[in-house]
């Protein structure tokens, strides 16, 4: 998700697409994570929360669900990094919306993390709706690429896998801790792809997309 942070003082905004989300969707605060190509990254305190909701859903009901044989440690210290994953997916998703921005004139100085995902501030406006396009696009493009190495690598880590379709549990049973990882934020990035198409899309005011979004 991106926006342009100008968007939030109303009526001085000349932007004839500012959709409501962009106006309600909007993290205050946050602690400063650090910076990376000069691109201020920040991490909203609502992200707590669903750092939280994710690791103990992971720790507590799916990995358990997979593996009977794990003990509690491995569980949370899988989930964890499964979680701290999830995140520098979504930063690396905002981070491609900010250097396609940057190539084609549009400034980005700051990235901010919350519950909902990624929003990259934008400080001027895409130049052209071609910029705007390509800004829009890379950023499910980039979730998508990412799902899919990491289940390339979660297939080059666990080795050929015998899959019964009997049992498909035992297929899960066999995958080691980074496997497992990997085997869930594959598919994760994949419906984040698909599931924030329509958000990186309305933001270009695309209303059909919002309607099938049901947003
Ligand atoms: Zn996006």
């Amino acid at each position: 998700m991106y926006q342009h942070d100008k968007m939030q003082s109303g009526p001085g905004s000349t932007r004839a697409h500012g959709s409501l989300w962009r106006l309600t969707v909007q993290p205050a605060g946050g602690v400063r994570l650090g910076s990376i190509s000069g691109i201020e990254i920040t991490a909203d305190w609502s992200l707590v929360l669903i750092f939280f909701l994710i690791t103990f859903s992971l720790a507590t009901g799916i990995f358990p669900a997979w593996h009977a044989d794990w003990g509690r440690g491995i569980s949370w210290v899988t989930a964890l990094a499964a979680a701290a994953l999830f995140f520098a997916s979504v930063l690396v998703h905002e981070l491609s919306h900010a250097f396609v921005g940057r190539a084609n004139g549009v400034e980005i100085r700051r990235i901010t993390l919350f519950m909902f995902g990624g929003m990259a501030h934008m400080e001027n406006e895409p130049p052209s709706w071609r910029a705007e396009l390509g800004m829009a696009i890379v950023g499910p493009l980039t979730s998508l690429v990412l799902g899919f190495a990491f289940l390339w690598l979660g297939g080059l880590l666990s080795g050929p896998l015998h899959f019964d379709p009997a049992n498909p549990q035992a297929t899960l049973a066999a995958l080691g801790p980074a496997a497992s990882l990997l085997f869930w934020l594959g598919p994760v990035n994949i419906g984040l792809a698909f599931s924030i198409w329509c958000q990186d899309f309305r933001s270009m005011g695309d209303e059909s997309c919002a309607h099938s979004c049901g947003g």
